[in-house]
């Protein structure tokens, strides 16, 4: 700002080029050079706010800042979740979650915690996944209470990091505790696990389970013959055909590696007349699968239903004394225990 005695026109045409925000030349009135002193003062502060949205884009993390209705006063990225985020026209301002994002339920969702902090004046923060243009990320929100000076709430200050590959190592080391490496299934701890917490919830709820135990028959002169590396083909196959019936159970049904060629499977709201059936059709099925240049193999099963004194171990006794007993009779068959 530029006040002076000088009234040479083109001095304030330069002084302005400079981004002078006012040039106050005489004769001077004292009100009104106090206000376009304060309009003055006003607008740097403007200018600051911009700058600093400018500088806050220099950040990996998205901040971004809402009004108190939720709407966007600015956002220092757009991401490829928001419907116009390519076109360098479009702005985000005056906008909210619903108009602008692609994944609706979750921009539902963001509207609702905006309200809620809004009203209790409590921030929050949590990590949501988003599939949007079939890329699946993730991403840490913390959302703050704006309040003005008199502590009156005026909007919502957030930030976003995305901590996709944090979550993704994440997710690998939960799969690496509890899945088999060979075969894709639960590895036996996850799988006695699984059966714990059904014979826990048996107890407290009386819910029906059944538990299915399987054996390859005459494993070893499959590797006699045909070497180890077949063996392995023949367990891969025994255990896709296991996962491949998951999803006909509606996540009612869990499959583990209990061993070498051994394996279990845990069937919830599951009777004994339906998991003897289930049985029978994984029998089937194996037994009329083809290997290449290899004879058609077989497996053996025991089934049980769970029991009101039951106990993990006796279960797991049971079952196996069943798959035993399909052994003993002639392989190839399933026992009812
Ligand atoms: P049965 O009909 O009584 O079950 O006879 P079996 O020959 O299958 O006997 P058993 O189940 O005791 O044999 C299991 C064999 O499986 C022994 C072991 O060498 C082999 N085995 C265990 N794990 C693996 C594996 O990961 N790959 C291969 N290829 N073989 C394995
Ligand atoms: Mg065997
Ligand atoms: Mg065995």
């Amino acid at each position: 700002m530029v006040i002076t005695n000088d009234i040479q026109s083109d001095e304030q045409l330069k002084c302005l080029d400079y981004n002078t925000v006012d040039f106050i030349t005489m004769p001077f009135q004292k009100a009104t050079v106090k206000n376009r002193i304060e309009n003055a003062i006003h607008i740097k502060d403007s200018a600051s706010f911009y700058e600093m949205e400018r500088m806050l884009k220099e950040l990996p993390s998205n901040i971004y800042l809402k009004d108190g209705d939720g709407r966007y006063i600015f956002a220092t990225h757009y991401w490829h979740h928001l419907d116009h985020s390519s076109n360098p026209d479009w702005t985000i301002r005056g906008k909210t979650d619903i108009d602008i994002r692609k994944d609706k339920e979750n921009a539902k969702m963001a509207m609702e915690n905006d309200m809620e902090i809004i009203r209790s004046g409590k921030g929050t923060h949590y990590i949501i996944e988003i599939n949007v243009d079939d890329i699946r990320e993730y991403f840490e929100v913390f959302k703050e209470p704006v309040k003005d000076e008199n502590g009156n709430i005026t909007g919502i200050i957030g930030l976003l990091n995305n901590v996709t590959e944090h979550e993704n190592l994440k997710l690998q080391l939960k799969n690496a505790a509890i899945i088999d490496g060979m075969t894709g299934l639960y590895n036996r701890k996850e799988i006695q696990f699984r059966i714990d917490k059904a014979i826990e919830n048996h107890r407290k709820t009386g819910s029906v389970f059944s538990v299915i135990m399987l054996d390859i028959d005459n494993f070893k002169q499959v590797n006699d013959c045909y070497g180890h590396q077949k063996g392995d083909v023949v367990i891969i196959t025994l255990s896709d055909i296991l996962k491949n019936n998951q999803p006909f159970f509606n996540g009612k049904f869990s499959a583990g590696r209990w061993g070498g060629e051994e394996f279990m499977l845990l069937l919830h709201d599951t009777e004994l007349s339906v998991a003897a059936y289930i049985a029978e059709l994984i029998r089937q099925c194996f037994a009329n699968t083809l290997f290449p240049d290899m004879r058609s193999q077989t497996i053996s099963l025991g089934v049980t239903q769970v029991k009101p004194c039951d106990t993990s171990d006796s279960l797991c006794i049971r079952v196996d004394n069943g798959l035993y007993k399909a052994k003993k009779t002639g392989k190839n068959r399933v026992y009812i225990i």
